[in-house]
């Protein structure tokens, strides 16, 4: 008997070879097959009348086969298949080509319904090759209606699998569906069954809706659910409360050396109400490249100081660690607040984290700042501002992890190696990820976990410079609360934008000999490290050597990639930041978060490559000082999809609008399939349906908060769900 689970291969006509073909499209059992839903609908639901048809219009005409034959053609050695059909108004030619087949499969006086395009030809009306079915006393499933229309492989027709689906599509009543009556009642949903059904066949267009958004409804409602049961999870929770020091933090704010944006006091103040709790916090914090999110998440790093208790900042690159730990050295600077550094390569600590008397940075039992380590090399300051960097202190590895371990650090800044070493706080109680799409779920648990006391966790503040629309981040990260930074700081110039044809290059180059004669600095971005990797393609390697070669031979040049060890990448960087070097070839290692303010010149190679949201990140790399900036686009092989994506990059400088274009044109599974982990993947669910994410959210949390025990259905889909995300 036909079941669910029954593997193609036993199904009632699907032989070896279909079932083969079938597994190219991952449809292994009879639901895999009920799942593989239609990417679009050819539309005949009108039934015309022959004499009706017109010029140019694809339309279904039904009839009675007057004549038919296989003829072969003089002189392209090719088999036509003529007919004609009637429908008692008028008469239609059909022909089709090479597929004998059809004209030993019809007959005269078979009664058959087609679809396709109608042409005046020679003879009158005419439709070539149309989709072709016999009817017999029920009505056709290829040729009338709205026929869907799947993706498929080779040599497996649409027709096929529209054959392969009525066959087995009985079963999907036999789905148990998941929703409860009242769910179903209150949100105006099919029964699963019958959605699948239409899905596949739908009556007509409302038939179609309806299914839409049942089978659209579960997939949005899933993730929601996931997000909603997590968030009870952590919210079961406690954390550390941080109250706020009201004068320290205004002080804090009137020594930096600019004035707060509006928004960043807004989600500043979002952040710190939060934390006063021991409810954990659980926020996000979404602002553009450059809406200056370091500064607001000190806020409250400083309040957590002040409470005497540990943040951790997590971050993705070795380059972006560094550069937030000098951000924070001079930020704080005007403060007592300890700083240290902890990344594979490198452990520091900042003056003030060595002011302290501890026994194991003191000689001699003495009253504290001499140091034990032999590494006391200071690190040439390459930030112009300040002298803060110069003054911090490298470590050993036992060194630092001790001196955390003691609270004698109030901030440490890491990458995965913080989580991954065996890094024990004396009491963190504060955890920020910076860029947390480089992120995994385990990593923020993991970091979660650290807070030293085991009876608490830290509150967590995630932040991103993706930033997507309000209702999709309902459903990409449905179990965090939001704060949107809107604005960008007063003063900042637009960057100009330029998609430049491969002609212009030349020019291209001369403005760039002029903005280095100037004093400036240039990125030139390429896709690839080494020319083996890929054909054809901009490498760093190469262009490298080109530019360094002949292009530039007078400038002071020099390359990055991920490759290369974290110590070279680091020299080479800090280089660039003194301006030592003048061009710097690189791959996406310095998309994130990377400041160098004399910098002018974004330049990208093969920017095709890039989705728009990471080119606007790249973008964001200049335009950083009081120095009109610049970013020039090159592509290699552009196609009219990609140059109106890299033309909306030429027109706006919005990262919110670029992410919802981005999110249009490609999808939100392009947008963040490889770069969001364990982002869902949405087979129905339309992600610019705001009522349906509002609604799925709302049924969510009604849900959980009523205890989700009481729907034992769901709650199994859910267990089954959580482990594969997982696992
Ligand atoms: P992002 O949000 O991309 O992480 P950053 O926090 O790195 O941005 O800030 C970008 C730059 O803007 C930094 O050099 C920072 O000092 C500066 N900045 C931040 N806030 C302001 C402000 N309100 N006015 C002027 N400059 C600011
Ligand atoms: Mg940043």
């Amino acid at each position: 008997m036909l079941t669910l689970n029954t593997p193609v291969e036993k199904i009632n006509k699907i032989g070896k070879v279909t079932a083969g073909k079938l597994k190219k499209l991952d449809i292994k059992i009879a639901q895999d097959l009920i799942e593989h839903y239609p990417f679009r609908y050819d539309d005949y639901s009108q039934i015309c009348k022959i004499s009706e048809l017109r010029d140019g219009e694809r339309a279904s005409v039904q009839g009675t086969i007057q004549f038919i034959q296989n003829k072969r053609s003089p002189r392209k050695r090719m088999m036509i298949t003529e007919g004609l059909i009637s429908d008692g108004s008028d008469q239609l030619r059909v022909v089709w080509f090479n597929q004998p087949f059809i004209g030993r499969n019809l007959h005269t006086g078979d009664k058959v319904s087609l679809a396709g395009l109608a042409q005046v030809e020679l003879y009158g009306m005419q439709m070539t090759s149309p989709e072709y079915e016999k009817i017999y006393g029920f009505g056709a499933t290829h040729t009338q209606g709205l026929v869907p229309v799947y993706h498929t492989t080779a040599n497996l027709t649409n027709k096929q699998l529209r054959f392969l689906i009525k066959s087995v599509i009985s079963v999907a009543s036999k789905i148990q569906d998941w929703l409860q009556d009242d769910i179903k009642k209150k949100y105006n949903l099919l029964d699963l069954g019958q959605a699948y059904y239409n899905i596949h066949f739908p009556k007509d267009q409302k038939n179609l809706d309806e299914s839409r958004k049942r089978l659209g409804f579960d997939e949005l409602f899933f993730v929601q659910l996931n997000a909603q049961v997590q968030k009870s999870e952590v919210g079961s929770q406690r954390s550390e409360k941080i109250r706020f020091f009201e004068k320290k933090t205004k002080d804090f704010v009137n020594s930096l050396p600019f004035t707060l944006t509006k928004a960043q006091k807004k989600a500043g103040w979002e952040i710190l109400q939060d934390i006063q709790r021991d409810k954990p916090m659980a926020r996000l914090l979404e602002g553009d490249v450059g809406s200056g999110k370091t500064v607001t998440a000190a806020l409250a790093m400083l309040n957590a100081a002040l409470n005497k208790k540990q943040s951790a900042l997590l971050v993705p690159t070795e380059i972006l660690a560094n550069q937030h730990f000098e951000t924070l050295c001079q930020l704080f600077k005007g403060t007592e607040v300890k700083i240290g550094l902890f990344t594979r390569t490198q452990r520091k600590i900042n003056k003030k984290a060595n002011n302290i008397s501890s026994p194991l940075l003191s000689r001699g039992g003495g009253q504290g700042v001499v140091l034990l380590t032999n590494q006391t090399t200071p690190v040439p300051s390459l930030s112009k501002e300040g002298n803060e960097i110069k003054k911090a202190i490298t470590l050993s590895k036992k060194e630092i992890l001790e001196l955390i371990k003691k609270g004698e650090v109030d901030i440490i800044i890491g990458t995965h190696a913080m989580i991954q070493e065996n890094v024990e706080f004396k009491n963190l109680a504060l955890a920020i990820i910076d860029e947390q799409h480089r992120f995994g779920v385990e990593q923020r648990k993991a970091l979660r976990n650290k807070s030293g006391d085991r009876k608490t966790i830290p509150h967590l503040l995630s932040m991103t410079a993706t930033p997507i629309p309000r209702s999709l981040a309902l459903v990409v990260y449905g179990d965090l609360d939001l704060s949107i930074i809107n604005e960008m700081p007063k003063g900042r110039q637009k960057i100009d934008t330029f998609l430049v044809p491969e002609q212009k290059r030349q020019d291209a180059y001369n403005f760039i000999k002029k903005q280095v004669a100037d004093g400036r600095q240039v990125f030139v971005i390429c896709p690839l490290i080494s020319p083996s990797d890929k054909l054809g393609i901009k490498s760093v390697e190469e262009e490298y050597k080109k530019l360094d070669e002949h292009t530039f031979p007078d400038l002071k040049i020099a390359y990055l990639h991920g490759r290369m060890s974290a110590k070279e990448k680091d020299e080479i960087m800090q280089k660039f930041l003194a301006n030592q070097i003048k061009v710097l070839v690189s791959t996406s290692v310095v998309e994130v978060g990377v400041d160098v303010p004399n910098a002018t010149i974004m330049m990208i190679e093969g920017a095709e490559r890039f989705g728009l949201a990471q080119l606007h990140q790249f973008r964001g790399r200049v335009g950083r000082s009081t120095h009109k900036s610049y970013c020039l686009l090159f592509t290699e092989n552009l196609n009219a999809n990609s140059r109106k994506r890299l033309q909306t990059l030429t027109k706006t400088n919005d990262g919110f609008k670029l992410a919802e274009a981005d999110l249009k044109m490609r999808g939100p599974g392009e947008v963040f399939g490889t770069a969001q982990k364990g982002f869902p993947e949405f087979k129905i669910a339309n992600l610019c349906d705001h009522e349906l994410i509002k609604q799925t959210k709302e049924a969510a949390q009604e849900v959980v908060a009523g205890g989700i025990e009481k729907y034992p259905k769901i709650l199994e889909k859910v267990k089954k769900g959580y482990e594969w995300l997982v696992g």
